[in-house]
C-alpha cells in the first residue's frame, strides 16, 4: 500500500460506502475502503433494522445486490401501523410499496463487507480517518490514525468519498464551501432503543408499528418492530434540542413500562443519531463526494436511511467512473452526481421534510382529530411516503366538520404544507447547473421561510 494512488478511497464500511466501493470495483477501479470498526463487527450498528423491499428491487437490477437470506432476516414485513397519539386510531399503511424485512445489521453488513472485497476492493479496518488531504484545492487524499499502533499516515486517492456516517469526518473538515460542514441539532433525532425477547407473542409480527406522541417522543416517534413471533426492535427517537427528554429515559419510563414487555430480557441496546432532513444542498466538491448519513440521505419522516444511503453510494461511484472518462474529477465533473440523487430519492425527502416540519409543530390533540377524521388517507400516505404528492382528503363533509369543531386552522396548515410539498420536489427535481446553484439555493431557502410563517 506504501505510495500507492487509488483511484478512489472510500471512507466508511457502512452500508454507503460498501455499496460505492463495490460499485466502484465493479467498473474497474482501484478502491481502498476504510474503516475504524474491527473487520468482524463492521455492520453492527443500533438501528430499527427495517428495510423496504423496494431498495433491494432497484439495486438488485442495478449492481446484482441479493434480497436478505434467511439467517440475515429476522422478519418480512407486510406493512406499518401508524397509531395515534391517544391511541384511538391506526392507520393501517399497506402494499407492495411498504413491503420490507427485519434485517439482522451485523450480518447484512458483513455480507456486503465480504462482496465488496470479493470484486478486489482492499479493505483497511481498525483505521480512523482524521481528515482530508488536499492538494491545491483539490482533495486527493486522507490522513488515517491506526487504532491498533496509533501510527498517522497520508493515503494518497485522485477520489475519496466520505460515508463515515453521521460523523462525516471529511465534510465537516471542509473549508468555506457550497457543501454545508455542519447540520443543526434540532434537524438530528436522538434515539435509544432495545432489541428485547418477550414472554409471550406478539399479535401482528409482520408489521411495524410506529406511534406518534409528541408527549412521549417529541419531534420524533416511538417504534415497535418485530423480529419474529416473541422479539421486538422498540425505540424511541426524539428531536435533538436541549430541552427535549434523554430517550433512554423516556422510553424506559413511558413505553417499557407497558404490560408487553413485563419479564422481558434485552438482547441488544444503545443510542444512536439519525440526521431527519433535506439531503446536504452539494454532495460534491474538488475530488470528493459525500454519501449516506453524511449527506443527510435519509427519509425524514420514519429515518429510514439505509435504502438510500446504498443508492447514494451506487449513484457516486458511477459519477466517479463516468469523471475518469471524462478526466475531470473537479466538483464541476462530479456534478452529475448531485443531479442524479436530487432528481429522485433528494426530491422525496426534500418534499417529507416539510411534512416533517409540520408534524413536528402540530400538538397531540391535532394529530388525533387529523388522523381520526383521516385528512389524510392509508393510500395517500403510501404513495406520498414513495415520493408521489400529498394529496389530502377535503371532501366539503370533512372541511364542515373541521369548520365544526374549531380546528379550520389545521386544514388550512395541512393544505398550504402540501402546495410548498409539491414546490420544493419541483426544485430539488430540476437540481440546476454550478452557474445557477446560487439563484436556486434561495429558491429553496424562500420554501422552507414560507413553511415556516405557515407553521407560526
Ligand atoms: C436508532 C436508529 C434507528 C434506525 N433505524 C433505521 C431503520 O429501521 N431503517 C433504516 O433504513 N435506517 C435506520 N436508521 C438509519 C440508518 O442506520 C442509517 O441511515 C444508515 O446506516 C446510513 O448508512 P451509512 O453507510 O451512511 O452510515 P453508517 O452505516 O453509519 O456507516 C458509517 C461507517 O463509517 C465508519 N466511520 C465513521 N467515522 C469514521 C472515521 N473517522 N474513520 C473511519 N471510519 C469511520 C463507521 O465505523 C461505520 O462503519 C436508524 C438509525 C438509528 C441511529
Amino acid at each position: 500500500m506504501k505510495n500507492m494512488i487509488y483511484d478512489c478511497i472510500v471512507v466508511g464500511a457502512g452500508t454507503g460506502g460498501t455499496t460505492a466501493a463495490r460499485t466502484l470495483a465493479i467498473k474497474g477501479h482501484k478502491v481502498l475502503l476504510i474503516d475504524r470498526k474491527k473487520k468482524e463487527v463492521v455492520g453492527d450498528k443500533v438501528c430499527g433494522d427495517a428495510i423496504g423491499k423496494h431498495h433491494f428491487d432497484t439495486l438488485n437490477k442495478l449492481i446484482g445486490l441479493r434480497y436478505p437470506t434467511q439467517d440475515e432476516c429476522e422478519a418480512n414485513i407486510d406493512g406499518i401501523d401508524v397509531i395515534s397519539p391517544d391511541k384511538e386510531t391506526i392507520l393501517k399503511i399497506q402494499g407492495e410499496g411498504t413491503k420490507g424485512y427485519m434485517i439482522n445489521r451485523l450480518k447484512f453488513g458483513q455480507r456486503l463487507l465480504d462482496a465488496t472485497i470479493d470484486t478486489g476492493v482492499e479493505f483497511l479496518d481498525k483505521t480512523s480517518v482524521i481528515s482530508p488531504i488536499f492538494k491545491g484545492n483539490f482533495i486527493n487524499g486522507v490522513l488515517t490514525r491506526s487504532l491498533d499502533s496509533g501510527e498517522k499516515k497520508e493515503i494518497r486517492g485522485q477520489a475519496v468519498i466520505d460515508a463515515s456516517g453521521v460523523t462525516a469526518v471529511v465534510r465537516r473538515k471542509l473549508p468555506n464551501h457550497n457543501i454545508e460542514r455542519n447540520v443543526k441539532k434540532e434537524d438530528m433525532i436522538v434515539c435509544f432503543r432495545e432489541i428485547r425477547d418477550l414472554t409471550r407473542e406478539i399479535d401482528d409480527p409482520n408489521f411495524c408499528k410506529i406511534y406518534l406522541t409528541q408527549n412521549i417522543a417529541p419531534g420524533g416517534y416511538v417504534w415497535v418492530f418485530p423480529e419474529g413471533m416473541t422479539r421486538v426492535n422498540v425505540g424511541l427517537g426524539l428531536q435533538n434540542v436541549a430541552s427535549n427528554p434523554h430517550p433512554r429515559q423516556q422510553l424506559y419510563e413511558s413505553v417499557l413500562s407497558d404490560s408487553l414487555f413485563e419479564g422481558s430480557k434485552v438482547v441488544h441496546k444503545g443510542g444512536g443519531i439519525v440526521p431527519t432532513r433535506r439531503p446536504i444542498w452539494s454532495q460534491v466538491a474538488n475530488g470528493l463526494l459525500i454519501v449516506g448519513d453524511a449527506a443527510c440521505q435519509v427519509n425524514p419522516i420514519h429515518g429510514g436511511g439505509i435504502g438510500p444511503s446504498m443508492m447514494g453510494g451506487y449513484l457516486a461511484a458511477t459519477t466517479i467512473d463516468h469523471a475518469f472518462e471524462k478526466g475531470n474529477l473537479s466538483e464541476r465533473g462530479l456534478w452529475e452526481y448531485n443531479v442524479e440523487y436530487m432528481k429522485g430519492y433528494g426530491a422525496k425527502q426534500a418534499g417529507l421534510d416539510l411534512f416533517r416540519l409540520f408534524l413536528q409543530q402540530t400538538p397531540d390533540d391535532e394529530l388525533n382529530y387529523g388522523m381520526k377524521h383521516r385528512l389524510l388517507k392509508e393510500d395517500d400516505i403510501l404513495s406520498a411516503s414513495l415520493g408521489e404528492d400529498l394529496v389530502l382528503n377535503l371532501t366539503e363533509k370533512v372541511k364542515r366538520f373541521f369548520s365544526g369543531i374549531g380546528k379550520l386552522g389545521l386544514l388550512n396548515r395541512l393544505r398550504k404544507i402540501s402546495t410548498k410539498m409539491k414546490e420544493i420536489k419541483g426544485l430539488f427535481q430540476n437540481y440546476p447547473s454550478p452557474e445557477q446553484f446560487k439563484a436556486w439555493k434561495s429558491e429553496v431557502e424562500s420554501i422552507y421561510k414560507d413553511t415556516w410563517e405557515i407553521l407560526g
